[in-house]
């Protein structure tokens, strides 16, 4: 990380931190954690937080720990930690030896369940969990007392430890906490701590039928780990006395208590953020899978083309708040444009290719022109660029009849190629159906690199690939998953679903990118001067097939919403 990262501006968690710090707080030291549940691919609202937690480890010289809370066997596998651990790395960041799992803490998790019994503080209740929830009562109705309430420490002790053994069917029976089932908190009428669910784990197998609910595991991990701050969405806050009533119960004075604390989570327009609606998307087959380059998640931003530093750019800016609000994907695009500008090699690249003669170049001979890498930076040098007599252009530069402000190619117009001449249009050739499938061009020698010695302007300058030598590839062009931009909320009442972009991806076969591209890397990322980011697909491109993914357009809608303000 370099130093800028030091230094950032304050927000309401760092605050917190300080005045705790100022407080000799458990001696100022800062533990944060970032803690998925392995139950699908991480997302871009993932990153803000694992951004958030380990970028104030590193600012409070703390550390950061990475937890898989892997309470819920049915729903989490092995590929998902595997993920996980995978775009945390991508991300940028270093755990050390710091990574763990909430299931190595289920002995200590149950051997808490038993103080709490022992203390009359948690009982077994033998309804099921529908019964459970049809008595908790509404906000402002209190819930009913369950029979199991009233059982004795010798009863309870006895029954969790049979339900531990197996003796019970599934969902036959829970253990409760014992705390207000009139509490104006719903989290706080008596919680299910442990369910019975024959599933097997994938860490630890079938040593296990009960498995303890996400509130009972969580704030005690936290506590194990000695977490000083342990920081999560907003929807957690109505968790936050539950989670301190846990540790009131548990912890040993002198050791670090963690404190929780909320902010808003990240949401981004046009798409679906949770991780059950992004593994719908991935089930029904709308997109190719997780990593599909449309999706919000991390391994698809990666495949689309971002890199690391602009998502981490991206977080930073967003910064953190106290009230829900949507993000513009226009600003993550932006932070991307900003990293890519001065990094990416530019050439050329033709997506719809129309082809052109020029008619006073020889047939057969190449010319080695020049081109800059980035004119943002000297150091990336230039590049041999090969010139011939029949070369492609976008069909969008041509026009047959061209409207009053269309200055790029049309009968008897002059344009600058891109590093090389002038050329002048003199003809065209159509097909049968009328659609014009030929410019004929005459070139002028006296502007050699682009520019002409006798001061005549022209005022459009367009991209072009020799014929010869371009190579053919695939390139494929995405939108937003969505045609609206909250796509969950009630205003669109029709269900999620309906409102999923079926033009959300096109795919050009007949592209013709520059010669210096043969082999690129999958992964390798391009400027394609005049249209766009684009990087070769990390998965279905390959030195003798090139398929490049369109990261981002040119277009920075950001930029403008930014100078406005
Ligand atoms: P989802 O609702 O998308 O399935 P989740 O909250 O169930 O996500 P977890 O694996 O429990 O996913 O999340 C791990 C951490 O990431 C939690 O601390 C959670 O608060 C945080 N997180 C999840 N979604 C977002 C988001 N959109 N913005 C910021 N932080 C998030
Ligand atoms: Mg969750």
């Amino acid at each position: 990380m370099d130093n800028s990262e030091t230094s950032r501006p304050s927000n309401f968690i760092k605050d917190i931190i300080d005045e705790d710090i100022r407080n000799n707080k458990n001696n100022g030291q800062v533990v944060t954690r970032f803690p998925p549940e392995p139950n699908g691919y991480l997302h871009i609202g993932h990153a803000k937080s694992i951004c958030l937690n380990f970028g104030l480890a590193a600012e409070y010289k703390g550390r950061c720990h990475l937890r898989m809370d892997d309470t819920n066997p049915e729903k989490e596998n092995v590929e998902y930690i595997e993920s996980i651990i995978r775009d945390v790395k991508w991300l940028g960041f270093d755990w050390g030896e710091h990574l763990y799992y909430a299931s190595n803490y289920f002995e200590q998790l149950y051997q808490w369940a038993l103080l709490l019994i022992k203390k009359g503080l948690a009982y077994v209740c033998d309804m099921t969990p529908e019964e459970v929830a049809a008595t908790r009562g509404t906000p402002t109705v209190p819930g009913k007392e369950s029979p199991g309430r009233k059982r004795g420490v010798e009863e309870n002790l006895d029954l969790f430890g049979r339900m531990r053994a197996g003796e019970f069917p599934d969902g036959s029976r829970s253990l409760r906490a014992r705390i207000d089932m009139a509490s104006p908190n719903m989290q706080m009428r008596d919680p299910v701590l442990y369910r019975i669910k024959r599933a097997e784990h994938h860490r630890t197998g079938n040593a296990w039928c009960i498995y303890p609910i996400y509130d009972f595991a969580h704030g005690q991990s936290d506590y194990i780990e000695g977490i000083t701050h342990s920081i999560c969405t907003l929807e957690f806050e109505v968790h936050r006395p539950l989670y301190d009533w846990f540790l009131d119960q548990i912890a040993e004075p002198g050791r670090v208590r963690p404190r929780q604390i909320e902010f808003a989570r990240l949401s981004l327009g046009y798409t679906v953020m949770s991780k059950r609606r992004l593994l719908e998307l991935v089930e029904t087959g709308f997109v190719t899978g997780w990593d599909d380059p449309r999706m919000p998640t991390i391994s698809g931003l990666r495949r689309r083309g971002y890199t690391p530093e602009s998502i981490r750019d991206f977080a930073e800016r967003i910064g953190v708040a106290k009230a829900d609000n949507i993000v513009d994907a226009a600003l993550l695009e932006h932070c991307l444009r900003e990293h890519l500008n001065r990094r990416a090699h530019r050439v050329m690249a033709v997506l719809n290719p129309l082809k052109v003669v020029i008619e006073n170049f020889p047939d057969g001979k190449t010319e080695e022109l020049e081109a800059v890498n980035n004119p943002e930076d000297e150091a990336m040098g230039k590049r041999p660029l090969p010139f011939t007599r029949t070369l492609y252009i976008e069909q969008d530069d041509f026009r047959e009849d061209p409207p009053s402000k269309f200055y790029r190619l049309s009968t008897g117009r002059e344009v600058r190629l891109k590093f090389a001449y002038y050329i002048r249009c003199t003809d065209i050739v159509k097909d049968s159906s009328g659609t014009v499938i030929e410019v004929r061009c005459t070139y002028d020698p006296e502007t050699r690199g682009g520019w002409s010695k006798d001061g005549r302007k022209v005022k459009g300058t367009i991209h072009w690939v020799s014929a010869e030598h371009a190579l053919p590839a695939e390139v494929r062009l995405y939108d937003h998953l969505f045609t609206v931009s909250e796509p969950e909320s009630s205003k669109n009442s029709a269900g999620y679903k309906t409102y999923l972009n079926r033009d959300s991806l096109k795919v050009l076969h007949g592209c013709r990118v520059e010669r210096s591209l043969a082999g690129a890397a999958p992964g390798s990322r391009y400027q394609f001067e005049r249209i766009g980011y684009f990087c070769a697909d990390a998965e279905d491109s390959r030195p003798d097939r090139l398929v490049f993914n369109r990261t981002v357009s040119l277009k920075d809608s950001w930029a403008k919403i930014e100078k406005k303000a």
